[in-house]
């Protein structure tokens, strides 16, 4: 049994590695902090990809933990709902994501959010931040990390938050502690922007996240503080590859999306220039190595983007694994190992539900079925508020465990089916059968951000 052993190397300075150096050095610890990229505070590391996010419960909890909620607070957009733009329909539909006040999710900008990080972490005086640091292996036989410039420097333990594309996993994987695999979507995605009106005000409802349903595909736009949106567009790959001019990109937006494309003055130059990228879900077994390693964050369990989970999942990892290592700090690869078990099973599940949640996304949203059931679960939700919550709910508004979430979704939804195949059946009754949910983590402070 060995307790934490410097030097403590976190690689990655993302929403993962930020975090957990923060919990790290609150637990004591001098932690050095190696990011491959430029300072985002100080640097454009992300021109050309202003990616913002969803930010829910399951990360607002280790905002809360560590303080620095509401510097995050004054840079979020709350969202009430989705508002759906059907086809062939001008007027855009509110679908609320549920009856209580605190049930919103909330724009926040991924540069921003981890500037905040940045930031609290080194306001603890115990983490120290090496930017333009890429790594590019680690050997655990001399406890050494190579880097890309062909520097290198001696850990004891080295904490891998450095994304889907760890060195760190990898390295684990050589040593033969870990097996990995990415299973690939055959659609991927561009980001666009749409611009602000000439006033600066947002040309849509800032308080939803907008979809676009078209079946096989879909476009997504959440609002950024400055007036402008970012939107996503998630489609097969063949459809990606018949967009080869800016004649195809014309006729297929005014053809998809003629409300946005109206709105949209340079769609055919941004869609030029902004990138493609691939989606996947990636499937680790053996998240650590011996006392000397391990991976988390999208390093470990990079999802699909469809359930605005992967961040959240990064950051709740980050906070489980900090619970783990405080509970018996002198058995560091026992900490590790109990993590994985408690842990993976989460992961597994919010990987299922976020490919799920792609079809709900840009199909099931204007389907007859879904939107009866929705309905249907949001009215035992306000019936039953002790013993019933919509899938989504759970996952968005709660700390459950995802893997309880799962479970308990496919119960509700075998009992709403049945519900709706036989109006004599006692839904009531059923949904009382269920067990209790549990109680908010008093840390989840629901109202931690605002929601107006
Ligand atoms: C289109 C899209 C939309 C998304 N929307 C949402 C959403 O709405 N809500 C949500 O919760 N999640 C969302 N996600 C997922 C989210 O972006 C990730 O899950 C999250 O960023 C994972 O955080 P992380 O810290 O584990 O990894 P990352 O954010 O990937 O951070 C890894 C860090 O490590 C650094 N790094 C990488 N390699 C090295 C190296 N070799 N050496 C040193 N440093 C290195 C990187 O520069 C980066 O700073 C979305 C993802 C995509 C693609």
């Amino acid at each position: 049994m060995s307790a934490l052993r410097p030097p403590i190397v976190v690689a990655g300075a993302g929403p993962a590695g930020s975090l957990l150096s923060i919990y790290l050095a609150r637990q004591g610890h001098d932690v050095t902090v190696y990011e491959g990229r430029a300072d985002l505070r100080t640097t454009d590391v992300d021109a050309g990809r202003s990616i913002n996010l969803a930010l829910a419960t399951r990360g607002i909890v280790p905002l809360v933990d560590v303080g620095a909620i509401e510097r995050v607070d004054e840079i979020t957009i709350p969202m009430r709902g989705r508002m759906i733009h059907a086809e062939n329909d001008p007027t855009p539909e509110l679908q609320p994501y549920g009856s209580q006040p605190h049930e919103v999710i909330h724009s926040v900008s991924r540069r921003d959010l981890n500037a905040i990080l940045l930031d609290t972490a080194e306001a603890t005086g115990r983490v120290r931040i090496e930017f333009g640091r890429r790594l590019e292996a680690v050997d655990f036989d001399t406890s050494t990390l190579t880097f890309q410039d062909g520097s290198s420097e001696p850990f004891g333990v080295v904490f891998g938050c450095d994304g889907a594309g760890s060195p760190v996993r990898k390295a684990i994987e050589v040593a033969g502690s870990c097996t990995a695999r990415t299973e690939w979507l055959d659609h991927d995605y561009k980001e666009l922007t749409l611009p602000p009106d000439g006033d600066g005000s947002h040309r849509l409802d800032p308080h939803a996240l907008h979809i676009w349903p078209r079946g096989e595909l879909m476009l997504i736009a959440l609002a950024n503080p400055t007036g402008d949106f970012t939107v996503t567009l998630f489609a097969p790959k063949a459809v990606f590859a018949d967009l080869i001019d800016a004649d195809a990109v014309e006729a297929f937006f005014t053809d998809e999306f003629p409300d946005f494309a109206a709105l949209v003055p340079d769609l055919t130059d941004q869609f030029a220039h902004n990138p493609t990228g691939p989606l996947g879900t990636l499937h680790v077994d053996g998240w650590s190595h011996r006392d000397q390693a391990i991976v988390l964050g999208d390093a470990a369990h990079a999802i699909v983007p469809f359930h605005g989970q992967g961040m959240n999942a990064a950051m709740e990892s980050a906070r489980s694994l900090a619970a783990h290592l405080a509970a018996t700090p002198d058995d560091l690869a026992g900490a590790f190992q109990r993590y994985e078990t408690s842990r993976k099973p989460d992961a597994d599940a919010i990987a299922r539900m976020a490919l799920d949640n792609y079809i709900e996304m840009r199909a099931g949203v204007v389907d007859p079925d879904y939107v009866a059931r929705r309905a249907l679960a949001l009215e035992l939700e306000r019936r039953h508020p002790t013993h019933l919550s919509p899938r989504y709910n759970m996952v968005m508004f709660s700390t459950m465990p995802y893997a309880e979430a799962h479970r308990r979704a496919a119960r509700q939804s075998e009992i709403i089916g049945d519900a709706l195949a036989d109006p004599g059946v006692d839904i009531d009754s059923l949904v009382r059968g269920l067990p209790p949910l549990p109680p908010l983590d008093a840390l989840a402070d629901p109202e931690a951000l605002s929601v107006s």
